[in-house]
């Protein structure tokens, strides 16, 4: 089962972290995780088969180093372009309080993309300036409250934002102007799933180039605005650079400003065959890019990971209840789509091992949830060996986008999320219990 770590695809050539991550299973387990002399995994330091008895199943176990040690990678991939610029946290993968103040600590800025989310990373403790507000439909709540909070961007995605955001700066009490990006729709298309390709024309977010340009011109009317810069984000899980390059190319031939926010999009390794390209790489693209097309040597750059950042920092952990073998052997475990969505949203890919006995190989199987619906099935064609009833099962790299999509789907509680470091695992959110399942009842 233990695939040969390869950090230095994640890591710059000389990082301090490298020497201590080395030891971990793969590119797909987080960083630092092992498998103990008793076959077990371990994550921060944490035996799998004790944070199951403790916690519960399923559960969200996170290593922190691995959070930490991601930031730092991206932070000092930028500082290595000598270009001023911030990383900023795209919330909405992994938008839990804990996961918000560990990146605040490491010196990042966040990305929101809703009231709740501007709500969760203020109340963690980033500060307004430091928070960029997305949203292809703002409500004027939203607006009101990224002005009244002195959000320190605001990047308009439609052109009928405009007149409510003016609105909204002009009831905001707060010193200086609201600054905005504009997003732009470049035209390019990533190779990634339909579903979460962002850049391509016939899109709902942002603006293409010439209704950019309106929407540049209106805002430079209004009283209190100033237009910042420009902002682009062509999809998510994109391995693929050319179309980094290609999109960047784009935005910035739609004219020089103070501030390129070049968006997320860096894909992660789901499987131990997906081979995303380094971090250092993937910002070095972008920035040549920005680079070639314009003279912006004090240009601002930001850049919005959230995948990247979180994924492979995760793991989740149920247990198997029942094992059926007949056409195909389902071995089927406590949760499923309520606490990841991404295989049945877009046929998204996962492993998934035994954490109590971790050996390569086993039966064929799939790994299905225990939810009403046939597409309820989190891993498919994956060996176990000899899976039974009360064995515990793991997925790796479900930090993004897990917790952040989970739902009470046939009123099952959402998993309680578990931090571990050097051997000490804390829970940050605590299991829903079934009150909270009617907590909002009036009736
Ligand atoms: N920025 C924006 C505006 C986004 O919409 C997203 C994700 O959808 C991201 C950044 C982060 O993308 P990823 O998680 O692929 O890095």
């Amino acid at each position: 089962m233990a695939v040969a770590p390869d950090p230095a695809a994640l890591l710059a050539p000389g990082d301090p972290a490298l020497e201590a991550l080395a030891r971990g299973l793969s590119r797909v387990y987080p960083l630092g995780s092992r498998v103990t002399p008793e076959g077990r995994l371990e994550i921060g330091g944490c035996d799998a088969v004790d944070l199951a008895r403790e916690f519960g199943t399923p559960a969200y176990v996170v290593a922190v180093d691995d959070l930490r040690a991601r930031a730092r990678a991206f932070r000092s991939a930028l500082a290595a372009e000598h270009q001023p610029g911030r990383v900023v946290f795209a919330s909405k993968a992994f938008p839990c309080t804990a996961v918000y103040r560990v990146f605040a600590e490491e010196g990042l800025a966040v990305d929101v993309a809703s009231g709740g989310e501007l709500s969760l990373a203020l109340r963690a403790g980033f500060e307004p300036a430091d928070v960029v507000v997305h949203g292809n439909a703002k409500s004027d709540a939203e607006l009101r409250a990224a002005c009244g909070a002195g959000a320190g961007l605001v990047v308009v995605d439609a052109l009928d934002e405009i007149e409510r955001l003016g609105a909204a700066v002009a009831a905001a009490d707060r010193d200086g102007p609201q600054r905005v990006l504009v997003r732009v729709t470049p035209g390019v298309k990533p190779n990634t799933h339909d579903f979460i390709s962002t850049g391509q024309l016939d899109s709902k977010f942002g603006l293409p180039v010439d209704e950019a340009r309106v929407a540049i011109e209106r805002l430079q009317a209004l009283p209190r605005i100033e237009v910042a810069g420009l902002h682009m984000h062509i999809g998510s899980q994109v391995f693929e650079l050319e179309a980094f390059r290609r999109a960047v190319q784009e935005l910035a031939a739609v004219g020089r400003f103070d501030v390129y926010d070049l968006g997320g999009g860096l894909g992660v390794a789901y499987t131990a065959q997906d081979l995303p390209p380094p971090i250092p790489e993937y910002v070095g693209v972008k920035l040549a890019a920005l680079r070639a097309a314009t003279d912006l040597a004090d240009a601002t750059v930001l850049l919005e990971p959230g995948r990247a950042l979180v994924a492979n920092s995760t793991v989740t952990l149920y247990t198997v209840e029942s094992v059926k073998r007949g056409v195909s052997t389902y071995v089927a475990v406590d949760g499923g789509m309520s606490d990841n969505l991404r295989p049945m949203l877009y046929g998204a890919v996962y492993e998934a091992a035994l954490a109590n006995r971790m050996q390569a190989g086993g039966e064929p199987c799939h790994v299905a949830g225990k939810h009403c619906e046939s597409s309820d099935v989190i891993v498919r064609d994956v060996r176990l060996p000899s899976p039974r009833p009360g064995d515990l099962l793991v997925t790796p790299a479900t930090g993004a986008y897990g917790h952040a999509m989970a739902n009470n789907y046939n009123g099952v509680p959402r998993p309680p999320i578990i931090f571990c470091q050097d051997g000490d695992a804390r829970a940050v959110v605590r299991r829903e219990t079934f009150e909270d399942l009617a907590a909002r009842d009036l009736d």
